[in-house]
């Protein structure tokens, strides 16, 4: 926190009004060039591009923009004594790869790699949960258990897939490599299309009695509850990933894994910035002018805070330590910020409002004169405030 940090709009070369297109575009041209697979081992590119990917992470979102335009990067600093490294910005996160994904597609991972010996063991498949949980959930971390509908191999026929008694031969369409090699001549030459066997599916093997439980696949499925710990400080759109309880492995692969995905309820009074969290509480005018304590709400439950005689409306207070733990370093929490806005009564008895236009009165106000102060001469708009004013205090 001590690097003084760029402003993300210039780090983007993009005016502050910029629209999404504008953003997005500044952005793909700089991670283009930039990015580390395109300068192996050049830091200093790192550095820029990272500085890119933060500044477009928090753009592109319009709650992070709004609190950056606001607080500027006060809104994403560590929490309280100071996560470090990027400034508590956790690039970790799921929901960041969903903003690469969305410019480079297969890049990042997701996208299918090199050749598969098509019947050698091969991982199972990832099995996609999505669980839906609280705002104090995410920030407190819970247990939840998911239903899902797992594969296991059949008791029956060990797996194999064959009627017991009888066992898979050996496919005679590729001599049990469940792969076939075509060859075409072309204008560029000899051309070996290399393709999954059609007639046992890359298996290798052909069952001719299929066992009846299993119906030859060489699994059963069975819905189970899983227990999902969800850690503190987890934020919407990212994933918690549970180790081999996917689709089963093929020919002695490991499972795949089931991932979870959490989607994090809204909140009515709070907001949610990477570890920080965002309130406005309502303060009287009484307590603003006089100051004094007054209790705001955040999610260790309500807090007393004393505000100074000649409190302005929209002033902000941080409330250290009482955001979300972070991720990586669940003892570290990031901070509550809270607008305090002064409410304008509305309902007022008759004894409120004589105490009113005395205060008026005592503060030198001119309110129940015929004119307005002579700054507001001219000034429609102004008058017209004021008028309606007059006329709440008439009636
Ligand atoms: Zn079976
Ligand atoms: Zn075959």
């Amino acid at each position: 926190m001590a690097e003084s940090k760029r402003d993300y709009y210039e780090v983007l070369g993009v005016s502050r009004d910029a629209d999404d297109a504008t953003l997005k575009k500044a952005y793909r041209a700089l991670a283009k060039k930039y990015h580390p697979d395109m300068n192996p081992g050049d830091t200093e590119a790192e550095k820029k591009f990272k500085e890119a990917s933060e500044a477009y992470a928090v753009l592109s979102d319009p709650d992070k923009r709004r609190q950056y335009d606001q607080f500027g990067h006060a809104a994403f600093e560590g929490g309280a004594g100071g996560a470090g490294g990027f400034g508590g910005f956790d690039f970790s996160g799921a929901d960041f790869s969903d903003i690469f994904g969305d410019i480079f597609g297969d890049l990042f991972g997701g996208g299918r790699r090199g050749g598969r010996a098509s019947n050698g063991p091969m991982k199972g498949a990832n099995i996609r949960k999505g669980v839906r949980i609280t705002f104090e959930e995410a920030v407190f971390g819970c247990e939840k258990e998911i239903d899902v509908v797992l594969k296991d191999p059949c008791q029956t026929c060990s797996g194999t897939g064959a009627k017991p008694g009888t066992s898979p031969e050996t496919c005679s369409k590729c001599g049990g490599k469940g792969q076939v090699v075509y060859t075409s001549q072309s204008f560029f030459g000899t051309v070996q299309n290399v393709q999954t066997c059609p007639d046992c599916h890359g298996s290798g093997k052909i069952i001719k009695e299929k066992c009846s439980d299993c119906g030859g696949t060489g699994f059963v499925s069975s819905r189970k509850k899983i227990k999902v710990s969800i850690p503190a400080g987890i934020d919407n759109g990212q994933s918690v990933r549970i180790r081999e309880k996917g689709e089963p492995g093929t020919n002695g692969g490991p499972r795949g894994d089931l991932l979870v995905e959490v989607t994090v309820s809204r909140h009515p009074i709070f907001q949610r910035q990477d570890v920080h969290i965002f309130s406005t509480a309502p303060i009287s005018f009484a307590q603003a002018a006089l100051g004094g304590d007054v209790r705001i709400k955040t999610v260790d439950g309500d807090v007393l805070y004393t505000v100074k005689a000649g409190t302005k409306t929209d002033t902000k207070v941080r409330l250290k330590g009482k955001g979300v733990p972070s991720l990586r370093n669940p003892q570290t929490r990031g901070d509550h910020y809270v607008t305090l806005v002064i409410q304008t009564p509305e309902k007022l008895s008759p004894e409120a409002k004589e105490a009113l236009r005395k205060f008026d009165e005592l503060t030198g106000n001119t309110l129940n004169q015929e004119t307005g102060s002579p700054e507001n001469k001219g000034k429609t708009k102004k008058k017209g405030f004021m008028d309606k004013l007059k006329e709440t205090f008439e009636e």
